[in-house]
């Protein structure tokens, strides 16, 4: 079956860069945000974007909706709550869940769906807003084989790399591990840099040492010259986001009884981290880096002469 009417709900900061690719295909997109003029702004941009009132009325409108949410709380209200998903989908239409969601909360909810007859396939991405701006994300989706040939027209025009994860929930908890490597990361790497400046090194020398070097990683690469050494702290990737990602992998290591000493121990520094920070609302995640500065007592930047 061939999607003919897409749905997106979740105009935020990924939904709103990942909907005009999918647009540029021509299919009609009927969108929904609780931020009705995220939402309008958008729809302003291109003629095949219909703005709807109610999740319900995009589910009406179209065979295939994409969540991009802040999690699985979220795309649960979302499908279930009142006014929801459920309320418009007809049999044999598909839920893609694309926002980076607690895995257990998909499989549930794919099988809260199966029962009325609705699909279900989970396809978090990576890449950030940069990877959504440019269509280059990758996709790492969890789902049954018909399920994901049919979603992949709609999928494609987002991404740079696409991998099957293996069934429903699966591209979730590859997405949270991902993320939870990438929380460990910055940790060795701000340490790293933090011992190497109080010996008296360039901390943009050891980054362009150590990025041709076997102790590369993708904070040395990304994060630490763009953003903390230049001390502009920005990103385009929220703190909160990264928190609950964290205690999103945490909790998957809980529920499947594994042993996290090491991972257990950089949550600590992220739950310290979260409660100095206070006002998490416009913090980017790389404020971790900020937190630890002050938690030692020097900072990451140039040797004086440099500056
Ligand atoms: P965001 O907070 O910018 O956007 C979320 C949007 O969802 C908001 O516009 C909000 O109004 C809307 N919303 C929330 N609940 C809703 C509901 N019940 N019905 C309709 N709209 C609702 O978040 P984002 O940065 O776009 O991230 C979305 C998802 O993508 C998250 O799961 C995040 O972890 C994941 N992700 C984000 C990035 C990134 O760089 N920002 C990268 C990879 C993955």
């Amino acid at each position: 079956m061939t999607i003919k009417t897409l749905g997106f709900i979740g105009i935020g900061n990924m939904g709103a860069r990942m909907v005009p690719h999918i647009a540029a295909t021509g299919i009609p997109i009927h969108i929904f945000d609780l931020n009705d003029e995220a939402s309008k702004s958008l729809a302003r941009s291109h003629n095949n974007i219909i703005v709807e009132e109610s999740a319900a009325a995009v589910a009406k409108a179209a065979d295939a909706v994409i969540t991009m949410l802040p999690a699985g709380p979220d795309v649960n209200l979302c499908a279930l709550g009142e006014n929801g998903l459920v309320a418009g989908f007809s049999e044999g239409d598909i839920l893609i869940d694309m926002s980076s969601s607690q895995p257990w909360m998909t499989v549930e909810l794919s099988e809260a769906l199966a029962a009325k007859g609705v699909d279900m396939i989970d396809a978090p991405v990576s890449g950030g807003t940069r990877g959504a701006d440019a269509g280059t994300l990758t996709l790492m989706i969890g789902g049954g084989d018909e399920d994901v040939e049919r979603c992949l027209p709609v999928l494609e025009p987002m991404a740079g790399h696409i991998f099957r994860t293996g069934k429903v929930g699966s591209g979730h908890a590859l997405k949270t591990l991902n993320n939870l490597l990438s929380g460990l990361n910055t940790v060795a790497a701000a340490e790293a840099l933090m011992i190497g400046t109080r010996f008296g090194l360039d901390p943009e020398v050891m980054c362009d040492v150590i990025n041709e070097s076997t102790g590369m990683n993708s904070s040395t690469k990304r994060n630490m010259k763009e953003h903390v050494i230049s001390r502009k702290f920005g990103g385009g990737f929220a703190w909160d986001i990264k928190f609950k990602d964290y205690k999103i992998a945490m909790e998957l290591a809980r529920i499947t009884q594994t042993p996290v000493p090491f991972s257990a121990l950089g949550f600590q520094l992220y739950e310290s981290a979260n409660s100095w920070i206070g006002d998490t609302s416009d913090k980017q995640s790389i404020e971790w880096v900020r937190w630890y500065e002050h938690f030692v007592g020097s900072e990451i930047r140039k040797p004086a002469n440099d500056c």
